[in-house]
């Protein structure tokens, strides 16, 4: 019997990334090829990198040299931003067969193919493979399948001073209507996929090239039968307006919880990232989604430590942000990228201050996370179902709400991952994470659909 050749993908960075990664598994896939599990030895290991900043870069080669070691014998290939960079500059990297960039990815599964067929399998080692010899990709856990990333846009033009996208991903392009239309109804229809996490370098970039915008995109999706919901990832705010907020009340597929880029809460450093909008402007805009969706939440990504950032501009923005009142804060350190204007700044921020900045601003995420999830305590919220696993006789399960709170709950009976439950909020079960929930009896055609264990809507 001819053994399978095999791959296996590591994938850093965001979510785009992480889109490219399985869209690329799906193409190997479907020329024959069987994925393993990252470290087990394979005819091609594949790092996805990133390097939007130096720690994304370290661990990117710390991943490959791991990928090296694990298949001696195998093509080892790094592709993405830190990928692109590396090749624009023609610098060698050890450890790494084959550089392929952003712009090669596209041809990718066409190239390693026709190195395949020149060289013999790498044999599959079960004993090396956590999900033992019969594991094959098309076992992949169903939770898995529940949420699926849409890259629907790729570049960015905005030139932020900090951020070196612009030149690993090139200039806005928008994936067409039709196009968008089609992946998505596949990764329904072939991979059950309940939500689409619409994503992309500037997402709400989509569409400007033929004079459409995302909300365009947004209402075409609602017509993918069996679709659940729609999630949209970052935003960059100076691309949302008063009326295309306004417009999401009437998308009922659409998630109430919007990432909208931050990056600085103090005027003055917004003005010299680069970010060609106001902390008012801003605030503006949160304000207006609140009133059109009040159970929406906003997260977002904040820089700390950008050159010349005293501690007044730090503080400003800390007391900005606990002013929005962001359920999560994803908060970087600045890291002087080559090549952006903001590497050559000075006076750079001491590491130890940043890092000290740093961590007040995960501190002030998690204070707010915990204050907004205990102010839904009591309410209803419907959760799709990624898990449920056996749990001391009973079923555990876990999913997200329509506004990104991760819940857990149980009941004598299993649920069938992604589908939609009915629960009441409840205490919180750790900190920054998740909370605990208690079923709704939900009364379908005049018969209980299912017995409520905490029918009065404790949480646990
Ligand atoms: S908007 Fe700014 S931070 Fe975002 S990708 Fe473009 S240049 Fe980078």
């Amino acid at each position: 019997m001819e053994e399978r050749r095999t791959f296996s993908i590591a994938t850093l960075g965001c979510k785009v990334n992480q889109y490219d990664s399985w869209r690329l598994a799906g193409q190997l896939k479907a020329k024959g090829l069987r994925q393993v599990p990252f470290g087990v030895p394979a005819d091609i290991v594949i790092v996805n990198s990133c390097t939007v900043t130096h720690v994304a870069d370290a661990k990117s080669r710390k991943i490959l040299s791991r990928a090296r070691s694990s298949s001696p014998q195998g093509l080892v290939v790094l592709t993405g931003c830190a990928a692109e960079l590396l090749k624009k500059k023609g610098e060698k990297v050890p450890g790494a067969d084959l550089i392929a960039g952003n712009s090669e990815k596209e041809n990718l599964p066409a190239l390693l193919l026709s190195w395949l067929a020149k060289r013999t399998p790498v044999p599959l080692s079960s004993g090396d493979s956590p999900y033992g010899s019969d594991w094959s990709a098309d076992d992949e856990p169903a939770h898995e399948r529940v949420r699926g990333f849409l890259k629907v846009q790729d570049g960015c033009d905005k030139f932020c001073t900090f951020c070196i996208i612009p030149h690993t991903r090139g200039l806005p392009r928008s994936k067409p209507i039709k196009e968008v239309l089609k992946e998505a109804r596949e990764m329904v229809e072939v991979y059950g996929f309940r939500e689409i996490v619409v994503t992309g370098v500037c997402l709400s970039l989509w569409g400007k090239e033929e004079g459409n915008n995302l909300n365009d995109l947004i209402r075409r999706l609602h017509e993918v039968p069996d679709l659940l919901r729609i999630r949209l990832s970052s935003l960059d705010p100076r691309d949302l307006n008063a009326d295309m907020i306004r417009q999401w009340r009437d998308l009922p597929l659409l998630c109430p919880h919007f990432h909208i880029s931050l990056q600085s809460g103090d005027d003055e450093i917004l003005e010299r990232m680069g970010r060609g909008h106001s902390t008012a402007y801003y605030l503006n805009l949160v304000e207006t989604i609140r009133h059109y969706l009040p159970t929406a939440t906003v997260t977002t990504d904040i820089l700390v430590g950008f050159p010349g950032e005293t501690e007044q501009h730090y503080e400003n923005s800390l007391t900005f942000v606990r002013q929005v009142n962001f359920l999560k804060v994803h908060t970087f350190r600045f890291s002087p990228r080559p090549g952006t204007p903001a590497a050559d700044w000075r006076p750079q921020v001491p590491p130890q201050i940043a890092q000290e900045r740093c961590q007040r601003m995960i501190a002030a995420s998690k204070e707010m996370w915990r204050k907004i999830v205990e102010g839904f305590a009591g309410q209803r919220a419907k959760v799709l179902v990624e898990r449920s696993d056996p749990m001391d006789g009973t079923y555990c399960h876990t999913g997200l709400t329509e506004n990104y709170i991760r819940v857990r709950w149980t009941s004598p009976e299993t649920r069938p991952v992604g589908s939609l439950v009915t629960v009441v909020l409840g205490k919180v079960g750790e900190e920054g994470e998740w909370v605990w929930a208690s079923e709704v009896l939900e009364v379908s055609e005049g018969s209980a659909s299912w017995q409520n264990q905490y029918a009065n809507g404790d949480g646990q």
